[in-house]
Order: structure tokens, then C-alpha cells, then sequence
């Protein structure tokens, strides 16, 4: 599962080390000195995790990752801190401060792509390649399918990694500029309207199967995804 992951590590050596392994493991990588420095990056493309190294220039990794949590965009980004101190009143105030989980240096490459796949498969499910099935919709990301009630489903990209997204986070009101961040991937020249041409185009394939009703709109507030009734 190849996600874009945001690298805040001040010192060179060990964020090159850090940057290889992840473009190793098939990740693209956003790389930054600094919390502040990273800030900017994150304004610009939203990644799907970050790995943030405790001791920083300026603001230290763990205001960075409560700065993360307060901020709606960002409040669901897995966050994982890395530090050279292994102290167990540390780890705590790291997963205080709303970290998934936490590394210390040195870690091995391996050690590191384990903890990145068990904190997306458990932050971040649109990630992963497991199949999700809700009454009778079935998503396939391995395979790219859809199906409802067993019956095959044609979807364009962007419909698919839409559904997807939905499937993997029921019953979540989403606005236009979050399923932007999430699904489009971005800031992104688009704008919000395009949001809902999209979703007319996956309700329009769902009907075929009478899944439309589970894409529910929410007056003035957004999408969500329901098997209850909106
Ligand atoms: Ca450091």
C-alpha cells in the first residue's frame, strides 16, 4: 500500500536514511527540517502519515503533533513520533499528545516499514487493499471491482477511491473540502462543485443496484456514508 508520507527530521544523515527506506518500501516522501517548515508542505499536499522526529529545531515534534490534532484537516493523519529517548514517561506523553505510535532511534528499516503498516491498516483503512463489503456493496481495492449484490459494478477512478474513502469511514459527515483533501489528494485546482458531480455519477451506478441510498446528503454540512437511514 504506497502512501505519501511526511518526514520531519532535523538532522540529514538520519532523514535521508529514513527517505530511502520509505521510497524503498514503494512510499513518496515529504521531507522537512523543521515543524514550521513542514507546516508549509502539509498546507500544500495533505500526506497520509507522518513520521516526526521529537527533538526539532524550534517547535518540538510533540507540539507539532498536538498542533496536527487540533487542526481539522490534519486531525486524522497517523502520526509517528520518533525520538532517541526511549524513557517510558516519553512514550506516554508522545501518545498524549495524540502520536499512533512511537520509534526510537536507531530503528531498522524493516522495524520501520512494520510500524507504518500496522498504524495505516489501523488509522488509515482506505490505505490498505482489504475488500469492504456493506450491505451488499462489495470494494475491491486489489482488484479494483466493484459489485453489488454480487452483480459487477463499472466505476471511474475517481468514483472508486470516492466509495472507497466512504465505505472506510461510515457514518462521518464529510464536507467538500475534506473529500477534496482526501479523495482528490489535494489541494487541487478543483473546485467544490466538482465534489458533487462525482457524486452524481457514483449514485447514478448504485442505483442500478439500489446502493444510491447509502451515499446520504447532509444539508449544509456534507456526504456521508450510511446503511441507516439518512
Ligand atoms: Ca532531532
Amino acid at each position: 500500500m504506497p502512501a505519501t508520507i511526511l518526514v520531519v527530521e532535523d538532522e540529514p544523515a538520519i532523514q535521508e536514511l529514513i527517505a530511502a527506506a520509505l521510497q524503498h518500501a514503494g512510499h513518496r516522501v515529504m521531507r522537512a527540517f523543521s515543524a514550521e517548515e513542514a507546516a508549509g508542505l502539509v498546507n500544500a499536499t495533505l500526506p497520509d502519515m507522518a513520521l516526526i522526529d521529537w527533538m526539532l529545531p524550534g517547535m518540538s515534534g510533540i507540539q507539532y503533533a498536538r498542533k496536527l490534532r487540533g487542526d481539522e484537516r490534519t486531525r486524522d493523519l497517523p502520526i509517528i513520533l520518533l525520538t532517541a529517548r526511549g524513557e517510558e514517561q516519553d512514550k506516554v506523553a508522545g501518545l498524549e499528545a495524540g502520536a499512533d505510535d512511537y520509534l526510537t532511534k536507531p530503528f531498522s528499516p524493516r522495524e520501520l516499514a512494520a510500524r507504518i503498516k500496522a498504524v495505516l491498516r489501523r488509522r488509515a483503512p482506505q490505505m490498505t487493499e482489504d475488500c469492504v463489503e456493506v450491505d451488499g456493496l462489495r470494494v475491491d481495492p486489489a482488484t479494483h471491482r466493484v459489485s453489488g449484490n454480487g452483480r459487477q459494478l463499472e466505476l471511474g477512478p475517481t468514483e472508486f477511491r470516492l466509495l472507497h474513502f466512504f465505505m472506510t469511514h461510515p457514518e462521518r459527515v464529510f464536507n467538500r473540502t475534506l473529500l477534496l483533501d482526501q479523495v482528490w489528494g489535494d489541494h487541487v485546482f478543483v473546485e467544490e462543485r466538482t465534489v458533487d458531480v462525482h457524486i452524481r455519477r457514483l449514485r447514478a451506478v448504485l442505483e442500478t443496484t439500489g446502493h444510491d441510498r447509502l451515499i446520504q446528503t447532509v444539508r449544509g454540512s456534507g456526504y456521508r456514508f450510511s446503511a441507516l437511514p439518512g
